[in-house]
């Protein structure tokens, strides 16, 4: 749901991208009732409500050729033990048909899966990876290779849409993503608000391509990204998973093993992939990214081996988040109403990814603050302009209070993903935070979306 209101001279216009406008507004009501307006607005003030279909916010996703495109495991960062089991497999013809690749977002696990598939059917591979060079490495490059198929969940404008109606989006996606999240293959559909999945329609096309003979490779290769997204309409698979055309693979690429459906699972080979070490996300940063140690080593610690989230923390300014967190923290310490809501305005002007890392940080720097006040210092990771900052912060706050203030945050965080609107969400934690730090008052339950 996408919404946003403007508060002029003596009166405040709401406009919601969908029909529900009861959140906003309940929102909206509960500030005038605190009436933080600046004095402009009370009680009376007449809200004008406006619907508006194309008021949605988007991912500034990075343009392909800034990123690196990795297709044989080499371009892939870490994950040598798993390189080497799928290398071996492929070499001592152990192929097992059906294999599921599990691993949290940002871990390479679709990557890899695409690598595997272009070492199996490379021809000329080489000990420690695909040779990149021969006909069939070169068609997987593109993606365009006729024996490789992929199928991931989509947003069906009709019900015959496949996977095969948005290739075009997907491999732009990957091949400018290789480290592709949901978040940002939304973005390349254009999806607004809706439900992703992956129909019947799309399974049924995956059985047609399935039990085709390969062109020209020894395997036939489809790799289905996300099958959380299957509903029970993946039950039409199981066949062709049991008992499958010779020389067919079935790759699987999942984020959370509780929602595939049980006879996917069941049926098909884990693979277990794990996320990236600290040093891994660093490293790569500093090497292909031309990052400062410092740089890298902020990034890294927030993105908590998520790459996807350190490739896209990379292109915003993280370097000005530790000034504006504490910036922040000051005014509300003080309880400068006036003087908030301009740096509100600017928080609001963020961007919605930005305004995620944001969050982040100041979740993680709270942390570290609690780290300190527990005795733990010896734990803490800031650079040393950061750690005097923090040292002075626990002296006005104790470690109820952090906790409170690290919860507003994250509770921020949550509803700027889900495209709420910016000014209000910060107008609303900002009082939160006054109330935490100037006023010692410890929310209860669930009190920051009234009802
Ligand atoms: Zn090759």
């Amino acid at each position: 749901m996408g919404y946003e209101i403007n508060i002029s001279k003596d009166k405040l216009i709401l406009v919601s991208s969908s029909a529900n406008v009861f959140y906003p507004l309940r929102l909206l009501r509960r500030h005038l009732l605190l009436n933080l307006g600046g004095g402009r607005v009370g009680l009376n003030s007449p809200i004008f409500v406006k619907n508006h279909r194309s008021l949605t916010s988007h991912i500034s996703h990075l343009k392909s050729n800034s990123y690196f495109a990795p297709m044989q495991f080499k371009d892939i960062v870490g994950q040598a033990a798993i390189k080497q089991r799928l290398m071996n497999s492929v070499n001592e013809n152990r192929v097992s048909h059906a294999q599921l690749f599990l691993g949290p977002e940002g871990s390479g696990s679709l990557a890899l899966a695409v690598a595997y598939a272009q070492y199996l059917s490379c021809e000329d591979k080489q000990p420690e990876d695909s040779c990149g060079v021969c006909s069939s490495c070169r068609k997987y490059q593109k993606l365009m290779h006729p024996d490789l198929h992929f199928s991931y969940p989509f947003f069906a404008k009709h019900k015959d849409d496949t996977s095969l109606t948005f290739i075009e989006q997907w491999r732009e996606a990957f091949i400018a993503h290789p480290y592709l999240s949901l978040d940002i293959w939304r973005d390349y559909l254009d999806a607004e608000n809706k439900q992703a999945n992956i129909n019947i329609a799309e399974c049924h096309q995956i059985i047609k391509k399935l039990s085709l003979k390969p062109f020209e490779s020894t395997y036939k290769v489809l790799i289905l990204w996300l099958p959380e997204y299957l509903d029970k309409e993946g039950n039409a698979l199981l066949k062709i998973i049991e008992e499958p055309q010779p020389n067919t693979l079935f790759l699987l690429v999942a984020q959370n093993q509780d929602q595939i459906l049980n006879t996917i699972l069941s049926r098909t080979q884990l693979i277990k992939i794990p996320s990236l070490g600290y040093n891994e996300v660093k490293d790569h940063l500093v090497e292909k990214y031309n990052q400062t140690e410092d740089a890298a080593a902020q990034i890294a610690y927030l993105s908590n081996g998520n790459l996807t989230d350190a490739l896209i923390m990379l292109q915003q300014d993280t370097k000005g988040y530790h000034k504006l967190f504490v910036d922040w923290l000051r005014l509300c310490f003080g309880n400068k109403g006036l003087e908030i809501l301009p740096f509100v305005d600017q928080l609001a002007k963020m961007g919605r990814e930005n305004q995620k890392n944001f969050l982040r940080y100041g979740v993680s720097f709270i942390r570290e603050c609690c780290l300190l006040m527990a005795g733990a210092g010896n734990l803490v990771h800031l650079p040393a302009q950061e750690l005097e900052t923090a040292q002075k912060m626990t002296n006005v706050m104790n470690i109820p209070q952090a906790q409170a203030i690290s919860a507003e945050l994250e509770k921020t965080h949550y509803h700027v993903e889900r495209n709420a609107n910016p000014k209000i969400l910060f107008l609303d934690v900002s009082l939160q935070i006054i109330k935490i730090l100037k006023f010692k008052t410890i929310p209860q339950g669930t009190q920051y979306i009234p009802n």
